[in-house]
């Protein structure tokens, strides 16, 4: 495998992260990760000839149609079908285990070819069905509520990781699209992504771009920006980036109003403080009353929940005049964790009070909590820690911040 090393912002360390796309033990390239000019580049180095109108076909047949097997592209000649299965691969993540809940949600331990393991979860819905996407191997950062942030990052996840998790839900839930079937939004079973899986989606900022737009191509998988959501922790200086150049809708993960507080749980709170972000927030390019910035805030006994706490989120959102909903999201604990879940009375005052500022506030329903799909519970095995290691990661990471 190549791999070049390049530091993670965030963190000091330099993290290897494969190039896309990925060769295989065998030579071959996995065509999944490379876009539109990449595809024609690499199809024009194996010798195809017409490039350009052969790179369209093979798209179509792999992020439209879903094929994996170069035989089965049957408007391309043969010749150029084995001269394609000499030199590439349409590969997809590999697969460690499959868990599904009592209420439907699904969760998949994934494995990078170079053997690291991170995880994506589907959670179906009456009217809708959401796939929640990683973006790294652990985490750079260490929210205190959060399992992924007991991980040391092990690396970025590449585009074709990326891409490679939406075409893998398609396969699981059969929905590539038959010839001359025109299936788009609610009327898939997977009608919206949330990057909101293992790590920080703004820390992999080139990678989530160039994945997001291969799922966003109408040529492609076409999912709709408006379908697709990327949850961020605070990191201020590529929000306007994310906006500009990706065009999602924005989730940002407040969690406390109070500096005091969100240094304590959103440790880069002491990096990118709340004024900060929510002026980012104010002039995220595309938020406005159509499309709200959704502000997720996890309720966490005695430390976040208060009325004074419901009552100063209302007075940031209209100080800064922002086009926000907030999120409630009960904790979702996990072995070991600090804290505990406010109780559903206080919950529903602080929902209140947020309601009554005539500002959405709903409560999300946990998910998956039984397989350890919910949010913040999502961790995988990649490197095994003891106490000791954790306790040092967390002291690692927050000297990293600054
Ligand atoms: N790193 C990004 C996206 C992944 S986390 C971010 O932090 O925004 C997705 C959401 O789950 C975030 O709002 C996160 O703060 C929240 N979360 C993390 N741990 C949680 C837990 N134990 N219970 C409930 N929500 C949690
Ligand atoms: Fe990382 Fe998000 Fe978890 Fe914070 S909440 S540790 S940013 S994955």
């Amino acid at each position: 495998m190549h791999t070049a090393a390049m530091t993670i912002p965030g963190s000091d360390s330099p993290v290897p992260v494969p190039r896309s796309p990925v060769s295989r033990p065998d030579g071959r390239d996995d065509l999944i990760g490379m876009d539109k000019a990449e595809m024609v580049a690499a199809l024009a180095a194996a010798g195809i000839v017409n490039p350009k109108l052969r790179a369209k076909q093979v798209w179509h047949w792999v992020y439209h149609r879903g094929a994996t097997d170069f035989g089965s592209m049957t408007d391309i000649a043969k010749a150029a079908r084995n001269v394609l299965a000499d030199h590439f691969v349409v590969g997809r993540p590999e697969v460690t285990t499959l868990q599904v809940s009592s209420d439907g949600t699904r969760k998949w331990l994934l494995r990078t070819s170079d053997g690291n393991e991170y995880e994506m979860v589907f959670i179906p819905d009456a009217d809708r069905g959401t796939l929640c996407v990683s973006s790294q191997v652990g985490c750079t950062l260490n929210c205190r509520f959060c399992h992924t942030g007991t991980m040391k990052l092990v690396r970025n996840l590449t585009a074709g990781e990326i891409v490679g998790q939406v075409m893998l839900a398609r396969d699981a839930l059969g929905e590539w699209p038959q010839p001359g079937e025109d299936l788009v939004g609610e009327a898939r079973m997977l009608s919206n992504i949330v990057m909101m899986g293992m790590g920080e989606p703004l820390y992999n900022f080139d990678n989530v771009k160039k994945g997001l737009g291969i799922v966003m191509d109408e040529t492609g998988l076409a999912l709709s920006r408006r379908r697709i959501t990327l949850s961020t922790s605070g990191v201020v200086p590529m929000m306007a980036r994310a906006g500009e150049e990706i065009g999602v809708n924005l989730a940002v993960s407040l969690h406390a109003v109070t500096k005091d507080i969100r240094d304590e749980i959103v440790p880069l709170n002491r990096k990118y403080g709340i004024d900060e972000l929510l002026t980012a927030c104010a002039a995220y390019p595309g938020a406005n009353n159509a499309r709200r910035i959704t502000f997720e805030y996890v309720m966490l006994k005695d430390k976040n929940d208060s009325d004074d706490d419901a009552r100063e989120l209302v007075r940031l959102i209209r100080k800064y005049k922002l086009p926000a909903k907030v999120n409630l999201i009960p904790f979702n604990p996990w072995p070991g964790v600090a804290y505990e879940c406010s109780s559903a009375e206080r919950i529903e005052s602080f929902s209140d009070i947020i309601f009554k500022a005539g500002i959405s506030a709903p409560v999300r329903t946990p998910r998956g909590r039984d397989i350890m799909a919910a949010c913040g519970q999502l961790k995988s095995e990649s490197v095994k820690l003891s106490r000791a290691d954790l306790d040092r990661i967390a002291a690692e990471k927050q000297a990293a911040l600054g």
